[in-house]
């Protein structure tokens, strides 16, 4: 049983309130990243589960066991910095048998258990080398087998991809996951790319100014961010200013925009998300080939402006009422609109997000 919990955590720094009345659930063998611009608190929650830092009110539960007053070196983890911080006058092997000596665990009980960590990592054979004979990706592949040594019940890793270049980082995702999954420890991933976080996490935690204000799984998160924030630091976001007329449907620029999700009383005032590439585009004359049902929301549109990135082209478009509005349009007919080019544009009304606050 190694879920980890934390419990209303409160931390302040002087008058800083750096994490306000954090609780939640890591469950047994899930990862988690804890997403969020920098400054939103990521690294003291992590800290804070490490033992690293105390926090001011709040408890934090390892396996069922209260270890919020229990020292680091008790809490059975292993933890993952972004600098790989290995000795460099040791070797590898001595490196990641750097734990196990402080457990008392020495001689051909530690060989093995280091050889079975480079394994892991498929570094295997690479224990007489110096961290300077090795590449970046190696020496962060030796610095998780000293984590992972220990046999801890859970995994804190501290943005330990973001000193490699970007083809290594997506090289270690893979990895990462894949050790992971083989290893079902409880990790807890601190980062602030938030495709990193959408790609390797079960669940995603949403931080903003010491909160978390949303976790969930990738899809959910993306697809229905809780709020603003969430919305718009978990990719690009139209936000629409509205008063709901009546169930399912806002007035929003002098339109009509249909929504499939929960929406506040009539007479409310919400603000709508649509994700750029939620909406299609088409040309005004166009049918746009739907059959018989078409999506809720259509609009005519004329463009303002396109943006050519070779796999997709970004619209900006302005409706009726002057609501304006991105589109992500995928490049399959690589014919660029111009501006001015009249349009509709369309989108279902599951793809119109509420959002609270
Ligand atoms: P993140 O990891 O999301 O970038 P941090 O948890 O590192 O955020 O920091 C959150 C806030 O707490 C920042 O404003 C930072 O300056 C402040 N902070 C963190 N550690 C300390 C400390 N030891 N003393 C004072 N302020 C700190």
């Amino acid at each position: 049983m190694t879920a980890v919990d934390v419990s209303a955590v409160a931390k302040s720094y002087g008058k800083v309130d750096v994490l306000s009345d954090i609780s939640t659930h890591f469950p047994q063998g899930s990862f988690t990243s804890l997403l969020g611009p920098s400054g939103s608190g990521k690294t003291t929650l992590l800290r804070i589960i490490a033992g690293f830092v105390i926090p001011d009110r709040g408890t934090v539960t390892i396996g069922g066991r209260d270890v919020t007053s229990v020292p680091v070196w008790d809490r059975n983890i292993g933890m993952v910095f972004q600098s790989y911080a290995l000795f460099p006058h040791m070797s590898v092997a001595d490196n990641v048998a750097f734990g196990l000596a402080r457990r008392g665990i020495k001689g051909e009980a530690a060989r093995r258990e280091v050889e079975r960590a480079l394994e892991m990592v498929r570094l295997p054979g690479f224990g007489t080398r110096k961290p300077k004979q090795l590449s970046g990706g190696q020496q962060q592949r030796v610095a998780l087998a000293r984590a992972i040594v220990t046999r801890p019940s859970v995994l804190l890793l501290d943005e330990p991809l973001s000193a490699l270049d970007r083809r290594l980082r997506q090289e270690m995702q893979v990895e990462l996951v894949r050790i992971q999954r083989e290893s079902g420890l409880t990790t807890i991933f601190v980062t602030h790319d938030q495709e990193e976080a959408l790609t390797l996490s079960d669940k995603v935690a949403i931080l903003d100014r010491g909160r978390i204000v949303q976790i969930g799984e990738p899809t959910e998160v993306y697809e229905r961010p809780a709020n603003r924030f969430a919305a718009e630091f978990l990719g690009d976001t139209n936000f629409l200013q509205g008063t709901v007329e009546a169930e399912g449907t806002v007035s929003a620029h002098g339109q009509r925009i249909a929504s499939a999700i929960a929406l506040p009383p009539a007479g409310h005032s919400v603000t709508l998300a649509v994700r750029p590439e939620k909406i299609e585009i088409r040309d005004a004359s166009g049918d746009g080939g739907h059959g018989t049902q078409p999506p809720a929301n259509q609009l005519s549109a004329v463009i303002l402006a396109s943006i050519y990135s070779g796999t997709a082209i970004t619209y900006e478009a302005e409706a009726a009422g002057g609501l304006r509005l991105k589109i992500f349009a995928q490049n399959r007919d690589a014919r660029l609109r111009s501006p001015g080019e009249p349009v509709t544009l369309s989108w279902s009304a599951d793809h119109t997000v509420p959002l609270a606050g």
